[in-house]
């Protein structure tokens, strides 16, 4: 029998990125008792690195901005397989949000007339972005956890959460340990929210932290809940391509924003040559034009860098694979060229890109107020996850609830830049406020002691095995995993490549049951990478899977063998679910039709 610890609040939220602070403020606002668990740090979760900004429709740079500009802008962006419901509630409440957290402390760059300042980035017709130079993250989470610590909220910093547990259908708390000294926690609650983030680290290059697993997402999964548009993985054009051991590091979208220019080896912008059709008419044909729009000309058209990240991508890894890349392996992002159009642009680049700056001169050992940087495709973001109900955020699973990037709909099949920002603020509120009112109603369900004792006993089954010589290596599965996700279910996918990735997914299913550990508990990462190991397989399996059954190219989703879109498949999402023998089903989800009033916006807008 494995001894725990036990704890009970109403409403559990599992993560401390914006989704969940968000979340917690209002969950606790409505009078429940309210616990954040976070396997980082508080402070240190995903969110603080977020660069660029936070799009909300406030029209303080360009008045003709408003909530229907936003709201078609994310379902062109999404190439409309977007929840519009979800869209909508976005477009409507992200300004709201936004001046909240300026009323909280937040300090966001200024317009000369004091108003919150915004910028320009890929997909969004107007200067929309809400910054805080380049660490607008950073800003966002000080002011958050402040705000969530001043309510007296109770924080658990660096547990992890390994299993969510339920009574019958419904959702009655969580399971893990903390890192510290590896002990079991068992938390009763209500209602849980996940909001664990992302999950760039089953792929090779990616942009995120350590600690973006897809965690949350495959919790979910185990738990009953309905997964939806796996396949749409977001590949940001612009990492870090050199040195290596920075490789896929983030270059924010805010450098081509503030007017940065990508070449090939020839010094050629590139990104005139293919411009696609549905953007045609609002980009400029000229790079006179383009610049003018980077510097607030409101006649002027954006520049095809500014196009979808989706589609930048793309044009960039055409040019490396017909020979035209870097010496290593990219293409060069230049922002330096604006010294030949604003007199102390070393100043004005230094202001506007601190971090960017910083990041290459001690990083790579490039001053970009001078060279070009060296640039190329890096995993970045999921626009798929966990399929949540618009308005409250609740799961398919009664009492669990999603917020953030681990959950699924806003975004369709390519999320725009600073909509993630906006997407973590606007249902991180709803999931806290409706969280709180199903706690409210809910009776406190009973947690089943043999199930605890299985989790228990199957966590530290890696130790029994510790000393086996058969036992697999958790590291060694981890960078396999890693590589045959960056190499077959990547940026360009065919059936074929797909088919292998789900064999190599289905062997190492079968090796994780004999991954072994050694050592002690405490601070253990062989131990935790063991855990983790079941959380990263399965959502790389829903990747894979929802990828095969999409038969076209769409958004993040780019198939060399359906190299076009379908009509079929944009009126369809894919969706993931657990079946009774505990094996993975894919299915189609006709979407339902577009309100009148919201078709209606859409078709005027075009
Ligand atoms: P996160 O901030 O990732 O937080 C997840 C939390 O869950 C963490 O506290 C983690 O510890 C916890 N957690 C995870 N699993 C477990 C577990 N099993 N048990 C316990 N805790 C767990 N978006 C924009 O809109 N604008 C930008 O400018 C922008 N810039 C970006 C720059 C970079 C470099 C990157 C990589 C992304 C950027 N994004 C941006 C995307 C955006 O930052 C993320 O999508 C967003 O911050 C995710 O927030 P979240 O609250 O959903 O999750």
């Amino acid at each position: 029998m494995t001894n725990y610890e036990t704890y009970h609040h109403d409403v559990l939220v599992i993560g401390s990125g914006g989704a969940g602070l968000r979340a917690a403020i209002e969950a606790s606002a409505a009078g429940v008792s309210v616990a954040v668990v976070c396997r980082s740090l508080l402070g240190k979760a995903h969110t603080v690195m977020a660069e660029g900004g936070v799009a909300a429709a406030l029209g303080n740079v360009d008045d003709r901005d408003n909530w229907k500009v936003h709201f078609t802008d994310t379902l062109r962006g999404g190439q409309y397989l977007n929840n519009e419901r979800m869209a909508e509630l976005h477009a409507k409440e992200s300004p709201d949000r936004v001046r909240e957290l300026e009323a909280w402390g937040a300090v966001f760059d200024r317009t000369d007339d004091g108003r919150i300042l915004q910028r320009n980035f890929g997909g969004h017709k107007y200067p929309r972005l809400a910054h805080v130079g380049d660490r607008t993250g950073l800003e966002m989470i000080r002011t958050l956890q402040d705000y969530t610590i001043h309510l007296g909220v109770d924080i658990y910093q660096e547990f992890t959460i390994v299993s969510l547990l339920k009574e019958g259908e419904k959702i009655v708390g969580a399971f893990g340990y903390d890192r510290e000294k590896g002990l079991f926690k068992v938390f009763h609650a209500k209602a849980v929210i996940i909001a664990t983030g992302g999950m760039g680290r089953i792929y090779r290059i990616s942009s995120n932290s350590w600690d973006c697993t897809g965690s949350g997402i495959s919790l979910a999964y185990h738990a009953g809940a309905e997964l939806i548009d796996m396949e749409f993985v977001q590949f940001h054009p612009t990492g870090m391509v050199w040195p290596p051991s920075v490789r896929g590091l983030l270059i924010t979208e805010g450098v081509r924003g503030e007017g940065g220019v990508l070449r090939n080896n020839a010094g050629r912008r590139f990104m005139f040559d293919d411009v696609p059709e549905s953007y045609r008419a609002q980009t400029s044909t000229d790079e006179e034009e383009g610049w003018r729009y980077t510097q607030g000309d409101k006649n002027a058209k954006r520049p095809p860098e500014l196009l979808t990240r989706d589609h930048v991508a793309r044009c960039i890894m055409r040019e490396i694979k017909e020979g035209r890349g870097s010496p290593h392996g990219g293409v060069y992002l230049d922002i330096a060229w604006i010294k030949e159009k604003i007199p102390n642009a070393t100043e004005h680049i230094r202001r506007k890109l601190p971090s960017m700056y910083h990041q290459f001169k001690e990083l790579a050992g490039v001053d970009i107020t001078k060279e070009a940087m060296e640039v190329g495709p890096t995993t970045h973001y999921i626009m798929g996850g966990v399929k949540v109900d618009a308005d409250s955020q609740m799961t398919s699973t009664p009492g669990l609830f999603a917020a953030g990037e681990c959950a699924a709909g806003l975004h369709g099949a390519n999320r725009l830049g600073g909509n993630s920002l906006s997407d973590l603020l606007v249902f991180g509120k709803r999931a806290g406020e409706y969280a709180a009112a199903y706690a409210k109603k809910t009776p406190a369900g009973k947690i089943n002691e043999q199930e605890v004792q299985e989790i228990a006993t199957a966590a530290l089954a890696p130790f029994e095995r510790g000393s086996s010589a058969e036992g697999e290596n958790p590291f060694q599965i981890q960078s396999k995993l890693q590589d045959r996700m960056q190499d077959l279910v990547g940026i360009v996918r065919t059936g074929k490549e797909l088919e292998a990735a789900i064999e190599h997914i289905v062997q190492f299913k079968e090796k994780i049951s004999h991954v072994a550990c050694s050592g002690n508990r405490g601070y253990n990462p062989g131990w935790h990478t063991a855990l983790e190991l079941t959380h990263m397989i399965t959502v790389a399996e829903a990747i894979a899977r929802a990828a095969l059954q999409r038969k076209e190219s769409r958004g993040g989703h780019y198939r060399e063998d359906f190299p076009e879109k379908s009509d079929a498949f944009g009126k369809v999402n894919i969706a993931i679910k657990k079946d009774d023998k505990g094996d993975m089903t894919v299915t189609q989800v006709t979407k339902p039709k577009m309100r009148d009033d919201l078709q209606q916006i859409v078709n005027e807008m075009k």
